[in-house]
């Protein structure tokens, strides 16, 4: 490999960009995870990491990636043999449901075409039925990010209601935290799943479990084996600062300087920023006449845009391209979608000309990759961008 210059465009849903505020953070020499300075800052932590899950829960840090979460979730509240209601929206799904597999759990996987969210009468329907209410957990991928489509939490929460059904709701929002509106609270989720490398803008490194009442009732008899991912012993820990072992305490000073700026920007605006960046994409993709993944205008994602390839082109020929060329990462595709398709990422550390730039980088590559498409898609996004600019400008 040899330099080239600029900056790389690290266009992937995740991880994305990170800014250098978070980097030089990070940059600090570590401390000790036992003494009073680490403490101070684990109290506050605890309690402003809250505000981005909206709840009043208790929110769990691990070392770990998203995955090492998601299995959290599951073994702290679940035992041998239970069954869970979870639901195919893409490949994210799809391992969360490998994962419970593995695990020893029984999940009824929901059948989907991963070009639709989640439709909750399906899961009423599944809960209905469960008269003997055998299961345990619904698990729901918020914002699947194989494949850009963003399912109703609100309208999966009613369902489960409306079936008076006891399941705990289990949500995977490691791609929609801090880019898209989350209500861990209002919407009544038990187990919040996060991480740090996409929304919050961190290196991978560190999940999240936020954990309702009623989660943390069941956490007492769930006989699923769990040690370093226990929460009882997490939250006890906390309770002076600290933590049962060794945490990530680099990562956790990038966490503060996040929130600070998470907290600076408004949690509103960041999502209306993520808002922009969809549909100006998204404006991008139909001038170029190629098709989106995600077949309901409504479930679109804010956070990234994942994009059909016509038959006969390689989408990953052309992702390579685009790296050789104008050294910018694109998002594969992934599980059944690999090589039909590309994302882009647009959520975390973003602005108006780093996307103008990621989509010319596209609309330069499709040309000289010759997969078939109309010219005009930067100039549609920048007319999209310019008209909400002015909008706020109030002008
Ligand atoms: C990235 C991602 C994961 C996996 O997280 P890892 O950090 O790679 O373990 C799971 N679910 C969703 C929706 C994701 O975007």
């Amino acid at each position: 490999m040899s330099y080239s210059g600029g900056r790389h465009f690290l266009q992937i849903p995740g991880p994305t960009n990170v800014p250098d505020r978070i980097l030089r953070a990070i940059c600090a020499p570590t401390i000790d995870h036992r003494g009073p300075e680490f403490a101070e800052m684990t109290n506050g932590l605890l309690v402003d990491i809250r505000t981005i899950f909206k709840t009043r829960d208790p929110v769990v840090i691990y070392p770990a990636s998203g995955t090492g979460a998601w299995e959290a979730a599951l073994v702290n509240t679940l035992s041998p043999g239970d069954r869970v209601l979870m639901y195919e929206t893409g490949q994210f799904a799809t391992l969360w449901k490998d994962l419970a597999v593995r695990l020893g759990l029984n999940p009824e996987f929901i059948s989907g075409d991963w070009r639709h969210g989640v439709d909750a009468s399906r899961i009423e329907a599944v809960l209905a039925d469960d008269t003997a209410n055998e299961i345990k957990a619904v698990c729901i991928v918020h914002n699947d990010t194989a494949t850009g489509i963003t399912s109703n939490i609100a309208a999966v929460r009613q369902a489960i209601d409306r079936a008076g059904h006891p399941a705990l709701l289990m949500v995977d929002a490691i791609s929609s935290l801090a880019s898209i509106d989350y209500r861990h609270d209002e919407w009544g989720v038990d187990v919040t799943i996060a991480g740090s490398q996409k929304g919050l803008m961190l290196p991978p490194g560190l999940s999240f479990n936020a954990v309702s009442d009623k989660a943390m009732a069941t956490h007492a008899s769930a006989r699923l084996p769990s040690s370093y991912w226990d929460w009882q012993a997490i939250i006890s820990a906390n309770e002076a600062g600290s933590f049962p072992y060794t945490p990530a305490t680099n990562l956790l000073f990038g966490l503060r300087e996040a929130l600070d700026m998470l907290n600076e920007e408004g949690l509103g605006n960041v999502f209306v920023r993520h808002d922009r960046h969809g549909e100006a994409t998204r404006s991008a993709v139909r001038h170029w006449g190629l098709e989106l993944v995600c077949e309901t205008p409504e479930e679109y994602s804010s956070a990234l845009t994942a994009i059909l390839v016509p038959e006969g082109s390689d989408a990953d020929g052309f992702r390579k391209f685009v790296l050789d060329h104008f050294n910018m990462s694109l998002g594969s595709g992934l599980g059944k979608l690999s090589g039909k398709i590309f994302r882009i990422g647009h959520l975390g550390d973003f602005n108006d000309l780093m996307l103008a730039a990621t989509l010319c980088g596209v609309e330069m590559g499709l040309g000289l990759t010759g997969i078939p498409h109309s010219t005009g898609g930067v100039t549609a996004a920048l007319g999209c961008l310019s008209a909400s600019s002015r909008e706020t400008a109030g002008a």
